[in-house]
């Protein structure tokens, strides 16, 4: 699956958030085996309205949402790689997510120390993104010297490799994370496996998180407002949540929740809000598999073909890939149902070719 790292300096919320998150995540999907793995990973359902909508018209025993995994990383601090670098722990955690949620303090509380002494979102988000750069720059400077002597004895990949180290060190020894190296377009989509093989810090994708105080959750308020502004000049999300407020839905039964929500001029949970960010950050989009026993949602990236997008089910489904029927979310809804669907003509049999689109309602026929 798909896991998304919490990462800031201390005392700004990400604990709180965390423990939230899982907590609401647990008791929206009450039927579901959730489970927290360990202490700092959670599993959260992703929510998703149309799973209900489908169940119904399937008449499902069970709905099983998809998931995303959170993992609360403790560790970061002002100066950590200077000194004795981020700890290994640190490291190996943030090293095997796919994306980084950047938690930044936006509420003011003089009973709660801010670390740099006052309240700066941007300053640390610098501060947390120079110790990733940091972190990267001293891993590739170790690495290099290794990959050109490879290269330099007829090595192709390794080649590849140093071409690749090059550029990310360029960006950082400028001072800029590794990213960005993808937005000014110098991997082309034959590197782009390697790169992410080099599997920097810095250049997973970001999603800010404003911890704000309680009276500004819906609205927002100036910390905010920078950070959005920073996030859409970078091409990355920002999402405005209250921590506290996560705090107390977590503890409030689900269906007084509702009630809570709408006296504070919110929709939806800030956890939905965070997972749907998420979930655009990295690509993210769903597909169904649908029947009498349960209505089940599956996470793909975008552009995924059938068979990939089978594998997902079982490695048996993508090897003995034959055709994949599939009908769109909204005619599966408007015809009633898989009858009505396919005595409209809107079930499709797809190949191996097809692109699975974001609401497909899929059965997947493979030979073992
Ligand atoms: P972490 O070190 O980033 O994990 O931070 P914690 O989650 O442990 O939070 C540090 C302190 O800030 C705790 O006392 C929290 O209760 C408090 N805190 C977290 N979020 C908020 C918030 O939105 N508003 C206020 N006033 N306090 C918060």
């Amino acid at each position: 699956g798909f896991k998304c790292g919490i990462v800031g300096l201390p005392n700004v919320g990400k604990s709180t958030l965390f423990n939230a998150l899982t907590q609401t995540a647990a008791a929206q999907a009450a039927n579901y085996p959730f489970c927290t793995i360990e202490p700092n990973v959670g599993e959260v359902a992703v929510p998703d309205p149309r799973l209900e909508t489908l169940s119904v018209a399937a008449k499902s025993k069970e709905i099983i949402p998809t998931r995303l995994t959170f993992v609360d990383i403790a560790g970061l601090v002002k100066g950590a790689s200077q000194g004795e670098g981020l700890g290994n722990q640190f490291l190996a955690n943030i090293r095997e997510v796919d994306a980084v949620a950047y938690v930044l303090r936006c509420f003011e509380d003089g009973d709660i120390v801010h670390v740099a002494g006052k309240i700066d979102p941007l300053a640390d988000a610098e501060i947390v993104e120079t110790e990733l750069m940091l972190a990267d720059l001293d891993s590739l400077e170790k690495r290099v010297a290794a990959a050109e002597k490879k290269a330099k004895g007829g090595d192709k990949e390794a080649k590849q490799l140093v071409e690749l180290m090059n550029i990310a060190l360029e960006l950082l020894r400028d001072g800029k994370p590794a990213r960005i190296a993808v937005r000014q377009g110098k991997i082309s989509d034959e590197d782009m496996k390697a790169w992410k093989g080099l599997n920097l810090l810095t250049s997973k994708p970001v999603l800010y998180v404003c911890n704000v105080d309680e009276g500004s959750a819906a609205t927002g308020n100036d910390f905010s407002k920078q950070v959005e502004t920073r996030a859409a000049a970078e091409g990355a999300e920002a999402v405005v949540i209250s921590a506290r407020i996560e705090e107390e839905i977590a503890q409030l039964p689900t269906e007084e929740r509702t009630e809570f929500l709408e006296t504070l001029g919110l929709e939806e949970p800030g956890l939905n809000r965070l997972i749907h960010a998420g979930y655009k950050l990295l690509h993210l989009i769903t597909y169904f598999t649908v029947g009498p026993k349960e209505t089940r949602a599956w996470t793909i990236t975008v552009g995924t073909r059938a068979p990939a997008a089978a594998g997902v089910i079982h490695t048996d489904f993508e090897k003995g890939f034959i055709r994949a029927e599939t009908i769109a979310y909204e005619d599966y809804v408007k015809l009633g149902g898989e009858q009505g669907a396919k005595d409209a003509g809107k079930m499709r049999l797809e190949g191996k070719e097809y692109v699975v689109q974001d609401g497909d309602v899929m059965h997947f026929r493979f030979a073992n």
